[in-house]
């Protein structure tokens, strides 16, 4: 193959080629005609200490592993070479494609291997990332592409999708091998349930668009697959007219089995095109600690604190339902109507319900302001020993009596949001690798905690204890962006659907080559 590059740029060229090969101990003599070329990518190769420095780190700042090169690739061949040179090496080296790096256990890494930069493809898609089709009905949208950009694109065209995560600075691929969960999912599914269509480089380095029609087995692996059987380039999401403001409303409880109860009942009303179901709904603990407000988002107005602060010193938990309804100039006035009619009949505490009416892009990047003030005062890049639960409905009264006003209670330490709502599993396909609890309603619970660099290991053991508690207690719990060290403890995850997981590993990444991080076929 013809070489290319300027007489520098060809020996700096060579050179990565020969420090990739020798660090992956790949023998140029062995397989030089074998080999696929790599020439089009090695300006692309970092080996900078500062580059694999970044692609060492995540969000969480608790695991490092430091790759051998990192890819910034700037077109979707860059990625395809890479892996094909791989696959093609006589001893194939890991590759993980790193999002936005939001994962909290070194996910997106790979030891050892080469880490790809997926955000670096942004500045070469020429306005491309994000294109919204002329009927307003589905984006095509980069696998690089971060939701926040995925919003404001799309409102531009007075369209927007329906299913967000909370935190918008996360990249389609990233939060589609997971799930992509938020408020909106009880009604429209997970962010996985909204993909018309993507294009996925697999581990053999075969660049296949997939839909529920085509390719089909690749594309229900890939959605929640952590990375595992390809890298997605593409999505198609679907669109819908967005809303301009929103009704944003929380209602205070002391009673768990009451705020549960009214959960349940409003998120039983969840028709897509149902005009009268809610469009969000989440749930969250207050604790005895410092301000009702966090950094997720500040939302009581100050006026209010003191008697919030006292009911949480009384009760020791209290837990707050958090419902939002859409409106537009057509039902500006009806809508308040139609939430007094939804919410008529709830328990929550008399006199504690709040209200406020945003914008539809401020409640969605809600969590946004949070964040910049928490960099200002330097706890954002700080370490998360986060632990993310699926629960059973019929087992969500023990975890509260065990977990929530047990060990938490007991220790006493959980300062982050600890969120707990529930979700319907009708709206979540079980041909994709996603694995949830095995009954109608289940239940999200997280705690997202933030702590200091030497005294992440307490919450880690709280973390632990509450993982034993519910073995123990037989609650059937499933790990949302699953952490786990042994094989054994991924086939207890996967359950009845480790044997499709496996198999599709071998179908799809028979080398064992991506997100070796997740260490499921990596964990030694
Ligand atoms: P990364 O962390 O970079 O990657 C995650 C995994 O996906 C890795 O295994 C990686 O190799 C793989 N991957 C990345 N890109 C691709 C791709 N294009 N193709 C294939 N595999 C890929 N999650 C929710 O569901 N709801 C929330 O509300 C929510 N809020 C969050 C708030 C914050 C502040 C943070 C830090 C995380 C939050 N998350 C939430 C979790 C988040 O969805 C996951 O951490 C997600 O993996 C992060 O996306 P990322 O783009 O940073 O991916």
């Amino acid at each position: 193959m013809a070489v290319s590059f300027p007489i520098p740029s060809y020996f700096t060229a060579i050179f990565i080629i020969s420090r990739l090969m020798s660090i992956m101990r790949i023998s140029k003599h062995w397989n030089n005609k074998l080999l696929p070329p790599l020439d089009n990518i090695t300006d692309k190769l970092s080996l900078d200490p500062s580059a694999l420095e970044s692609a060492s780190q995540d969000f969480g700042h608790i695991v490092k592993s430091i790759p051998k090169a990192v890819l910034q690739p700037s077109s979707i061949a860059d990625i395809a070479s890479l892996i094909n040179f791989s696959y093609n090496s006589s001893i194939p080296f890991t590759i993980a494609a790193k999002g936005h790096g939001h994962s909290v256990r070194g996910q997106a890494m790979a030891n050892d291997g080469v880490v790809v930069e997926m955000t670096s493809m942004k500045k070469h898609r020429n306005g491309t990332g994000i294109w919204v089709s002329n009927d307003g009905v589905y984006a095509d949208v980069g696998g690089e592409q971060l939701w926040i950009d995925v919003l404001n694109a799309t409102l531009k065209h007075g369209v927007a999708p329906v299913s967000w995560t909370d935190y918008l600075y996360l990249t389609v691929g990233g939060t589609l091998s997971n799930g992509g969960i938020s408020g909106q999912s009880f009604r429209y599914g997970p962010q996985i349930s909204n993909v018309y269509e993507m294009d996925v480089i697999t581990g053999k380095a075969e660049i296949v668009t997939c839909s529920p029609n085509k390719n089909s087995e690749l594309f229900y692996a890939a959605l929640g697959g952590l990375g595992q059987f390809g890298i997605i380039t593409r999505a198609r999401i679907p669109l819908e007219p967005a809303p301009k403001r929103v009704k944003w409303i929380r209602m205070l409880y002391n009673d768990f089995t009451a705020f549960t109860r009214d959960q349940e009942l409003l998120i039983s009303i969840n028709g897509r095109h149902d005009s009268h179901a809610l469009d969000y709904l989440e749930g969250s603990l207050l604790m005895d600690h410092g301000s009702p407000d966090n950094w997720r988002s500040s939302f009581f107005p100050p006026k209010h604190h003191p008697k919030i602060t006292s009911s949480i010193i009384n009760h020791r938990i209290i837990y707050c339902l958090e419902v939002v309804k859409h409106y537009d100039d057509q039902t500006q006035n009806t809508v308040d109507k139609e939430l007094e009619q939804l919410l008529k009949g709830l328990s929550y505490m008399p006199g504690f319900m709040f209200e406020k009416d945003v914008l539809y892009a401020e409640f969605l990047n809600r969590v946004l302001r949070g964040e910049l003030k928490a960099r200002s005062q330097g706890l954002w890049d700080v370490p998360h020993p986060w632990l993310n639960l699926f629960i059973p409905k019929s087992q969500i009264e023990g975890f509260n009596d065990g977990v929530f006003k047990g060990i938490v209670l007991e220790r006493n330490i959980t300062t982050g949001p600890v969120l707990v709502y529930p979700m319907n599993r009708k709206k979540w396909d079980d041909r994709m690798s996603a694995v949830v609890p095995d009954e109608e309603i289940f239940y999200t619970v997280g705690f997202l905690h933030s702590s200091g660099f030497d005294d992440w290991e307490a919450f880690d053991d709280q973390n632990k204890e509450i993982l034993k508690f519910c073995e123990e207690a037989g609650i059937g719990v499933k790990q949302y962006l699953p952490h786990f060290t042994s094989k054994d403890e991924w086939v207890h995850h996967f359950g009845s659907k480790w044997e499709t997981f496996q198999q599709r590993k071998f179908q799809f990444d028979p080398k064992m080559i991506l997100s070796p991080g997740q260490r499921i076929f990596n964990n030694n």
